[in-house]
Protein backbone atom coordinates (compact mmCIF):
# COMPACT_ATOMS: atom_id res chain seq x y z
CA UNK A 1 0.00 0.00 0.00
CA UNK A 2 1.60 3.21 -0.84
CA UNK A 3 0.50 6.33 1.55
CA UNK A 4 0.60 9.84 1.04
CA UNK A 5 0.20 12.57 3.11
CA UNK A 6 -0.44 16.45 2.51
CA UNK A 7 -2.17 18.99 1.33
CA UNK A 8 -1.95 17.97 -2.10
CA UNK A 9 -2.28 14.39 -1.25
CA UNK A 10 -5.86 14.28 -3.09
CA UNK A 11 -4.50 16.35 -6.29
CA UNK A 12 -1.28 14.07 -6.60
CA UNK A 13 -3.92 10.78 -6.48
CA UNK A 14 -5.97 12.20 -9.60
CA UNK A 15 -3.06 12.52 -11.43
CA UNK A 16 -2.06 9.49 -11.55
CA UNK A 17 -4.64 7.35 -11.35
CA UNK A 18 -8.51 7.07 -13.24
CA UNK A 19 -11.04 5.60 -12.25
CA UNK A 20 -14.62 5.17 -14.07
CA UNK A 21 -17.47 6.93 -12.53
CA UNK A 22 -17.02 7.68 -8.89
CA UNK A 23 -13.50 9.17 -8.01
CA UNK A 24 -11.74 8.85 -4.99
CA UNK A 25 -12.44 13.04 -3.86
CA UNK A 26 -15.62 13.88 -3.96
CA UNK A 27 -16.59 10.04 -2.24
CA UNK A 28 -13.73 10.42 0.87
CA UNK A 29 -13.31 7.45 3.37
CA UNK A 30 -13.94 4.52 0.52
CA UNK A 31 -12.33 2.00 -1.54
CA UNK A 32 -12.89 3.07 -5.15
CA UNK A 33 -11.54 0.98 -7.81
CA UNK A 34 -9.09 2.56 -10.44
CA UNK A 35 -6.11 2.49 -12.65
CA UNK A 36 -2.76 4.00 -12.34
CA UNK A 37 -1.28 5.23 -15.54
CA UNK A 38 1.58 6.93 -16.36
CA UNK A 39 2.04 10.28 -18.51
CA UNK A 40 0.98 8.39 -21.46
CA UNK A 41 -1.91 7.20 -19.94
CA UNK A 42 -1.28 3.75 -20.51
CA UNK A 43 -2.32 1.23 -17.28
CA UNK A 44 0.42 0.73 -14.82
CA UNK A 45 -1.45 -1.62 -12.56
CA UNK A 46 -5.79 -1.88 -11.57
CA UNK A 47 -5.40 -0.85 -7.69
CA UNK A 48 -8.04 0.36 -5.13
CA UNK A 49 -7.83 3.83 -4.14
CA UNK A 50 -9.11 5.55 -0.88
CA UNK A 51 -9.04 9.86 0.63
CA UNK A 52 -8.68 10.30 3.54
CA UNK A 53 -9.57 14.15 4.24
CA UNK A 54 -8.08 15.74 7.08
CA UNK A 55 -8.38 16.63 10.07
CA UNK A 56 -9.51 13.01 10.86
CA UNK A 57 -6.97 11.06 9.47
CA UNK A 58 -3.74 9.47 10.85
CA UNK A 59 -1.41 12.12 10.47
CA UNK A 60 -4.27 15.17 10.67
CA UNK A 61 -3.47 15.92 7.10
CA UNK A 62 -5.11 15.14 3.26
CA UNK A 63 -4.14 11.78 3.21
CA UNK A 64 -4.31 8.94 -0.10
CA UNK A 65 -3.76 5.38 0.01
CA UNK A 66 -3.27 3.58 -3.25
CA UNK A 67 -3.26 -0.42 -2.73
CA UNK A 68 -1.78 -1.76 -5.53
CA UNK A 69 -0.08 -5.34 -6.34
CA UNK A 70 2.69 -6.21 -4.35
CA UNK A 71 5.47 -6.81 -6.86
CA UNK A 72 8.61 -4.89 -6.33
CA UNK A 73 8.70 -3.54 -9.80
CA UNK A 74 4.67 -2.58 -9.61
CA UNK A 75 5.52 -0.49 -6.52
CA UNK A 76 8.45 1.01 -7.61
CA UNK A 77 7.03 2.50 -10.97
CA UNK A 78 4.11 3.63 -9.40
CA UNK A 79 6.45 5.26 -6.77
CA UNK A 80 7.94 6.88 -9.64
CA UNK A 81 4.45 8.27 -10.95
CA UNK A 82 3.98 10.00 -8.12
CA UNK A 83 7.38 11.87 -7.67
CA UNK A 84 7.10 12.88 -11.29
CA UNK A 85 3.77 14.67 -10.34
CA UNK A 86 5.23 16.63 -7.15
CA UNK A 87 5.22 13.98 -4.25
CA UNK A 88 8.81 13.03 -2.44
CA UNK A 89 9.69 9.96 -0.91
CA UNK A 90 8.76 9.91 3.14
CA UNK A 91 11.30 9.84 5.69
CA UNK A 92 11.41 7.12 8.29
CA UNK A 93 8.33 7.21 10.67
CA UNK A 94 7.48 10.84 8.63
CA UNK A 95 3.46 9.58 9.08
CA UNK A 96 3.79 9.16 12.49
CA UNK A 97 6.23 11.94 13.01
CA UNK A 98 3.27 14.47 11.44
CA UNK A 99 0.19 13.00 13.69
CA UNK A 100 2.60 13.84 16.52
CA UNK A 101 3.01 17.29 15.51
CA UNK A 102 -0.64 17.70 14.01
CA UNK A 103 -1.63 16.70 17.78
CA UNK A 104 -2.90 13.21 16.79
CA UNK A 105 -1.10 10.96 19.21
CA UNK A 106 1.16 12.13 22.09
CA UNK A 107 4.67 10.85 21.75
CA UNK A 108 4.03 8.11 24.02
CA UNK A 109 1.32 6.45 21.76
CA UNK A 110 4.05 7.31 18.87
CA UNK A 111 6.49 5.18 20.45
CA UNK A 112 3.76 2.60 21.12
CA UNK A 113 3.26 2.28 17.16
CA UNK A 114 7.02 1.86 16.96
CA UNK A 115 6.81 -1.10 19.63
CA UNK A 116 3.98 -2.37 17.97
CA UNK A 117 5.94 -2.61 14.67
CA UNK A 118 8.93 -3.98 16.18
CA UNK A 119 6.75 -6.19 18.38
CA UNK A 120 8.27 -10.17 18.13
CA UNK A 121 5.58 -11.88 20.31
CA UNK A 122 1.83 -12.09 20.91
CA UNK A 123 2.89 -10.76 24.56
CA UNK A 124 4.86 -8.02 23.23
CA UNK A 125 1.82 -7.04 20.77
CA UNK A 126 -0.58 -6.45 23.86
CA UNK A 127 1.81 -4.48 25.83
CA UNK A 128 2.49 -2.15 23.00
CA UNK A 129 -1.32 -2.14 22.25
CA UNK A 130 -2.12 -0.93 25.69
CA UNK A 131 0.27 1.66 25.30
CA UNK A 132 -0.99 2.62 21.74
CA UNK A 133 -4.29 2.40 23.99
CA UNK A 134 -3.49 5.40 26.01
CA UNK A 135 -2.75 3.61 29.15
CA UNK A 136 0.18 6.64 29.94
CA UNK A 137 -1.64 9.27 28.31
CA UNK A 138 -5.02 9.40 29.98
CA UNK A 139 -4.00 9.36 33.15
CA UNK A 140 -0.66 10.93 32.54
CA UNK A 141 -3.17 14.38 31.47
CA UNK A 142 -5.31 13.22 34.47
CA UNK A 143 -2.91 13.50 36.73
CA UNK A 144 -1.19 16.97 35.73
CA UNK A 145 -4.37 18.95 36.02
CA UNK A 146 -4.50 17.36 39.96
CA UNK A 147 -0.53 18.56 40.45
CA UNK A 148 -1.14 21.97 39.14
CA UNK A 149 -4.01 22.18 41.05
CA UNK A 150 -2.03 21.33 44.18
CA UNK A 151 1.13 23.24 43.13
CA UNK A 152 -1.62 26.20 43.02
CA UNK A 153 -3.14 25.61 46.00
CA UNK A 154 0.65 25.08 47.89
CA UNK A 155 2.20 28.71 46.30
CA UNK A 156 -1.27 30.23 47.86
CA UNK A 157 -0.85 28.85 51.28
CA UNK A 158 2.59 30.39 50.67
CA UNK A 159 1.68 33.56 49.72
CA UNK A 160 -1.22 33.55 51.88
CA UNK A 161 0.61 32.06 54.83
CA UNK A 162 -0.94 28.37 55.71
CA UNK A 163 -4.45 28.01 54.51
CA UNK A 164 -5.79 25.11 56.89
CA UNK A 165 -7.29 23.03 54.05
CA UNK A 166 -4.36 22.99 52.35
CA UNK A 167 -2.03 20.10 54.08
CA UNK A 168 -5.04 18.40 54.50
CA UNK A 169 -6.39 18.31 50.88
CA UNK A 170 -3.01 17.26 49.27
CA UNK A 171 -1.44 14.31 50.33
CA UNK A 172 -4.40 12.61 48.57
CA UNK A 173 -4.19 13.33 45.35
CA UNK A 174 -0.52 12.90 45.67
CA UNK A 175 -0.51 9.67 46.98
CA UNK A 176 -2.93 8.59 44.07
CA UNK A 177 -0.39 10.28 42.12
CA UNK A 178 2.36 7.73 43.74
CA UNK A 179 0.63 5.00 43.50
CA UNK A 180 0.30 5.14 39.72
CA UNK A 181 3.59 5.86 39.27
CA UNK A 182 4.63 2.82 40.83
CA UNK A 183 2.09 0.52 39.45
CA UNK A 184 3.63 1.61 36.64
CA UNK A 185 7.20 1.22 36.84
CA UNK A 186 6.34 -2.42 38.32
CA UNK A 187 4.52 -3.24 35.25
CA UNK A 188 7.28 -1.79 32.76
CA UNK A 189 9.03 -3.83 30.22
CA UNK A 190 12.66 -2.85 29.82
CA UNK A 191 14.19 -4.08 27.02
CA UNK A 192 15.47 -1.76 24.28
CA UNK A 193 15.26 -3.76 21.45
CA UNK A 194 12.56 -6.91 20.54
CA UNK A 195 14.95 -9.42 21.37
CA UNK A 196 16.98 -9.97 24.56
CA UNK A 197 20.02 -11.90 24.10
CA UNK A 198 20.67 -15.06 26.64
CA UNK A 199 24.41 -16.19 26.12
CA UNK A 200 25.40 -19.57 26.71
CA UNK A 201 29.15 -19.39 27.98
CA UNK A 202 31.54 -21.61 29.56
CA UNK A 203 34.74 -23.64 29.13
CA UNK A 204 34.73 -25.50 26.35
CA UNK A 205 33.27 -29.35 26.61
CA UNK A 206 31.02 -29.01 29.52
CA UNK A 207 27.71 -29.45 27.23
CA UNK A 208 27.33 -25.43 25.69
CA UNK A 209 26.19 -26.48 22.67
CA UNK A 210 24.61 -29.72 23.51
CA UNK A 211 22.28 -27.29 26.13
CA UNK A 212 21.12 -24.57 23.63
CA UNK A 213 19.98 -27.89 21.30
CA UNK A 214 18.37 -29.49 24.38
CA UNK A 215 16.65 -25.62 25.30
CA UNK A 216 15.68 -24.92 21.79
CA UNK A 217 14.34 -28.28 21.11
CA UNK A 218 16.07 -28.99 17.97
CA UNK A 219 19.55 -29.18 16.45
CA UNK A 220 21.24 -25.66 15.96
CA UNK A 221 24.48 -26.17 17.09
CA UNK A 222 27.06 -28.92 16.25
CA UNK A 223 28.26 -31.06 19.44
CA UNK A 224 31.13 -32.90 19.14
CA UNK A 225 33.59 -34.42 21.88
CA UNK A 226 36.19 -32.52 20.35
CA UNK A 227 36.74 -28.84 22.19
CA UNK A 228 36.29 -25.74 20.49
CA UNK A 229 33.86 -26.68 17.33
CA UNK A 230 32.05 -23.25 18.06
CA UNK A 231 33.64 -20.38 16.83
CA UNK A 232 30.97 -18.25 15.33
CA UNK A 233 28.04 -17.56 17.85
CA UNK A 234 25.32 -19.89 16.70
CA UNK A 235 21.50 -18.40 18.00
CA UNK A 236 18.06 -19.88 18.44
CA UNK A 237 14.62 -17.95 18.86
CA UNK A 238 13.33 -19.26 21.89
CA UNK A 239 9.98 -18.65 23.42
CA UNK A 240 9.73 -18.68 27.42
CA UNK A 241 7.13 -17.12 29.35
CA UNK A 242 5.82 -15.51 26.01
CA UNK A 243 9.02 -13.82 25.76
CA UNK A 244 11.00 -14.71 22.44
CA UNK A 245 14.80 -14.80 23.22
CA UNK A 246 17.85 -15.20 21.09
CA UNK A 247 19.84 -18.07 22.79
CA UNK A 248 22.98 -17.67 21.83
CA UNK A 249 25.71 -20.63 21.68
CA UNK A 250 29.60 -19.24 22.31
CA UNK A 251 32.89 -20.20 22.35
CA UNK A 252 34.55 -22.00 25.15
CA UNK A 253 36.22 -19.87 27.36
CA UNK A 254 39.81 -20.15 28.57
CA UNK A 255 41.43 -21.77 25.09
CA UNK A 256 43.72 -19.06 24.40
CA UNK A 257 47.28 -20.05 25.61
CA UNK A 258 47.44 -23.05 23.33
CA UNK A 259 45.06 -22.23 20.03
CA UNK A 260 45.25 -21.07 17.03
CA UNK A 261 44.37 -17.72 15.40
CA UNK A 262 40.43 -18.59 14.68
CA UNK A 263 40.40 -20.13 18.29
CA UNK A 264 41.93 -16.76 19.95
CA UNK A 265 39.40 -14.93 17.74
CA UNK A 266 36.24 -16.97 18.46
CA UNK A 267 36.88 -16.52 22.05
CA UNK A 268 37.34 -12.54 22.20
CA UNK A 269 33.73 -12.69 20.40
CA UNK A 270 32.65 -14.97 22.83
CA UNK A 271 34.29 -12.32 25.41
CA UNK A 272 32.25 -9.55 24.27
CA UNK A 273 29.01 -11.45 24.13
CA UNK A 274 29.07 -12.31 27.45
CA UNK A 275 29.56 -8.23 29.04
CA UNK A 276 26.86 -6.95 25.88
CA UNK A 277 24.43 -10.23 26.88
CA UNK A 278 20.88 -9.21 28.43
CA UNK A 279 21.54 -12.64 30.55
CA UNK A 280 23.60 -15.05 31.27
CA UNK A 281 23.45 -18.70 31.22
CA UNK A 282 27.21 -20.28 33.03
CA UNK A 283 27.47 -23.42 32.55
CA UNK A 284 30.29 -26.01 33.82
CA UNK A 285 30.58 -29.55 33.94
CA UNK A 286 31.66 -30.10 37.39
CA UNK A 287 30.45 -29.09 41.14
CA UNK A 288 33.69 -27.48 42.12
CA UNK A 289 34.19 -24.82 39.34
CA UNK A 290 34.40 -21.00 40.89
CA UNK A 291 31.67 -19.40 39.32
CA UNK A 292 32.77 -16.15 37.23
CA UNK A 293 32.22 -12.88 39.05
CA UNK A 294 29.09 -11.13 39.01
CA UNK A 295 28.33 -7.44 40.08
CA UNK A 296 29.15 -4.25 38.40
CA UNK A 297 29.16 -4.34 34.36
CA UNK A 298 28.09 -8.02 34.33
CA UNK A 299 24.80 -9.58 32.89
CA UNK A 300 22.40 -10.82 35.54
CA UNK A 301 23.21 -14.55 35.41
CA UNK A 302 22.05 -18.28 35.87
CA UNK A 303 25.07 -21.12 37.49
CA UNK A 304 24.64 -24.14 35.61
CA UNK A 305 26.21 -27.60 35.83
CA UNK A 306 25.93 -30.16 33.06
CA UNK A 307 26.54 -33.95 32.83
CA UNK A 308 24.06 -34.35 35.78
CA UNK A 309 24.32 -38.57 34.35
CA UNK A 310 27.56 -38.56 35.25
CA UNK A 311 27.46 -37.72 38.50
CA UNK A 312 27.08 -39.58 42.22
CA UNK A 313 24.40 -38.90 44.41
CA UNK A 314 27.13 -36.62 46.40
CA UNK A 315 28.38 -34.50 43.64
CA UNK A 316 24.83 -33.93 42.89
CA UNK A 317 24.00 -33.10 46.47
CA UNK A 318 27.04 -30.71 46.34
CA UNK A 319 25.58 -29.00 43.06
CA UNK A 320 22.67 -27.95 44.63
CA UNK A 321 24.17 -26.88 47.95
CA UNK A 322 25.92 -24.64 46.38
CA UNK A 323 23.12 -23.16 44.58
CA UNK A 324 23.90 -24.68 41.08
CA UNK A 325 21.34 -26.02 38.79
CA UNK A 326 21.78 -29.18 38.13
CA UNK A 327 21.43 -30.43 34.13
CA UNK A 328 22.29 -32.51 31.76
CA UNK A 329 21.62 -31.30 28.45
CA UNK A 330 22.32 -35.55 26.73
CA UNK A 331 19.27 -36.91 28.95
CA UNK A 332 17.12 -33.92 29.54
CA UNK A 333 16.92 -34.00 33.21
CA UNK A 334 16.44 -30.26 34.22
CA UNK A 335 16.66 -28.36 31.35
CA UNK A 336 12.77 -27.63 31.26
CA UNK A 337 12.98 -26.60 35.05
CA UNK A 338 15.96 -24.67 33.61
CA UNK A 339 13.75 -22.69 30.90
CA UNK A 340 10.79 -22.04 33.73
CA UNK A 341 13.71 -20.35 36.35
CA UNK A 342 15.04 -18.42 33.05
CA UNK A 343 11.61 -17.19 32.12
CA UNK A 344 11.08 -16.35 35.79
CA UNK A 345 14.05 -14.28 35.83
CA UNK A 346 13.64 -12.35 33.02
CA UNK A 347 10.90 -11.75 33.80
CA UNK A 348 12.26 -10.02 37.19
CA UNK A 349 14.83 -8.17 35.29
CA UNK A 350 12.80 -7.01 32.21
CA UNK A 351 9.63 -6.92 33.78
CA UNK A 352 6.80 -8.97 32.72
CA UNK A 353 6.41 -10.19 29.08
CA UNK A 354 3.06 -8.25 28.24
CA UNK A 355 4.33 -5.44 30.75
CA UNK A 356 4.16 -1.66 29.29
CA UNK A 357 7.09 -1.32 27.15
CA UNK A 358 8.41 1.84 27.89
CA UNK A 359 11.51 3.23 26.59
CA UNK A 360 14.22 4.32 28.95
CA UNK A 361 13.71 8.47 28.66
CA UNK A 362 9.57 7.25 30.21
CA UNK A 363 11.08 5.51 32.90
CA UNK A 364 12.94 8.35 34.19
CA UNK A 365 10.47 10.55 33.48
CA UNK A 366 8.34 8.13 36.05
CA UNK A 367 11.09 8.12 38.70
CA UNK A 368 11.07 11.83 38.78
CA UNK A 369 6.94 11.95 39.09
CA UNK A 370 6.97 9.71 41.91
CA UNK A 371 10.28 10.95 43.78
CA UNK A 372 8.56 14.34 43.24
CA UNK A 373 5.45 13.51 44.80
CA UNK A 374 7.00 11.53 47.62
CA UNK A 375 8.75 14.38 48.81
CA UNK A 376 6.31 17.06 48.08
CA UNK A 377 3.99 15.04 50.27
CA UNK A 378 6.57 15.10 53.15
CA UNK A 379 7.18 18.53 52.97
CA UNK A 380 3.91 19.27 53.09
CA UNK A 381 3.25 16.65 56.67
CA UNK A 382 6.10 18.99 58.00
CA UNK A 383 4.43 22.86 57.03
CA UNK A 384 6.95 23.88 54.44
CA UNK A 385 4.96 24.73 51.40
CA UNK A 386 8.14 26.30 49.60
CA UNK A 387 9.70 22.88 49.65
CA UNK A 388 6.68 21.38 48.68
CA UNK A 389 6.00 23.49 45.62
CA UNK A 390 9.51 22.88 44.30
CA UNK A 391 9.02 19.23 44.42
CA UNK A 392 5.94 19.46 42.91
CA UNK A 393 7.09 21.26 39.83
CA UNK A 394 9.81 18.38 39.75
CA UNK A 395 6.86 16.47 39.42
CA UNK A 396 5.39 18.20 36.85
CA UNK A 397 8.31 18.27 34.20
CA UNK A 398 8.03 14.61 34.81
CA UNK A 399 4.72 14.26 33.56
CA UNK A 400 5.45 17.36 30.90
CA UNK A 401 8.61 14.12 30.22
CA UNK A 402 6.38 11.66 29.96
CA UNK A 403 4.02 12.89 27.24
CA UNK A 404 6.60 14.51 25.24
CA UNK A 405 5.09 17.91 25.60
CA UNK A 406 7.96 20.55 24.85
CA UNK A 407 10.42 17.78 23.41
CA UNK A 408 13.41 19.24 21.41
CA UNK A 409 13.98 18.16 17.71
CA UNK A 410 16.90 16.06 18.22
CA UNK A 411 14.87 14.42 20.81
CA UNK A 412 12.45 13.78 18.21
CA UNK A 413 14.74 13.13 15.16
CA UNK A 414 16.48 10.47 17.33
CA UNK A 415 12.83 8.96 17.83
CA UNK A 416 11.75 8.45 14.43
CA UNK A 417 15.21 7.37 12.98
CA UNK A 418 13.98 4.11 14.32
CA UNK A 419 11.09 4.08 12.52
CA UNK A 420 10.81 2.61 9.01
CA UNK A 421 9.74 4.27 6.03
CA UNK A 422 6.14 4.53 5.41
CA UNK A 423 5.26 4.71 9.37
P1 LIG B 1 30.62 -27.31 24.25
O1 LIG B 1 32.00 -27.37 23.69
O2 LIG B 1 30.62 -26.72 25.62
O3 LIG B 1 29.63 -26.65 23.34
O4 LIG B 1 30.15 -28.84 24.48
P2 LIG B 1 29.34 -29.80 23.50
O5 LIG B 1 27.90 -29.53 23.60
O6 LIG B 1 29.98 -29.82 22.16
O7 LIG B 1 29.59 -31.17 24.25
C1 LIG B 1 30.88 -31.67 24.51
C2 LIG B 1 30.80 -33.16 24.81
O8 LIG B 1 30.08 -33.38 26.02
C3 LIG B 1 30.06 -33.95 23.72
O9 LIG B 1 30.71 -35.18 23.53
C4 LIG B 1 28.67 -34.16 24.32
O10 LIG B 1 28.05 -35.32 23.83
C5 LIG B 1 29.01 -34.27 25.79
N1 LIG B 1 27.89 -33.87 26.63
C6 LIG B 1 27.19 -32.71 26.56
N2 LIG B 1 26.22 -32.67 27.51
C7 LIG B 1 26.31 -33.84 28.18
C8 LIG B 1 25.57 -34.41 29.28
O11 LIG B 1 24.65 -33.84 29.85
N3 LIG B 1 25.97 -35.64 29.70
C9 LIG B 1 27.01 -36.33 29.12
N4 LIG B 1 27.30 -37.50 29.60
N5 LIG B 1 27.69 -35.82 28.09
C10 LIG B 1 27.38 -34.60 27.62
Amino acid sequence: MIRLSGREAGSLLSKVTRTQGADPISKPRRLIRGRVVDENGRCLDEVLLVFLPGPGSYTGENMAEIHCHGGEAVVAVILDELMRAGARGALRGEFTRRALLNGKLDLSRAEAVMRLITAASREQVLGAARLLGGVLEDQARRLKEELLEALTRVEAAIDFCDEPEVSGMLPESLDRLCEWASKLQSSVRRVAQAELEVVVAGKPNVGKSSLVNAMAKRPVSIVTSEPGTTRDAVRAGISLHGVRVDLVDTAGLGTEDTAGEAAREAERVAREKVKRAGFLIWVTDRPEEPRPRSGAGMPPALFVVNKADLMGESERAEVVRAGGLLVSAQTGQGVEDLCEILGRRLCEEYGPADGIPLTSRQEEALRRIRKGAERASSALSNRQPELAALDLKDALSGVADLLGEDVEADVLDRIFSDFCIGK
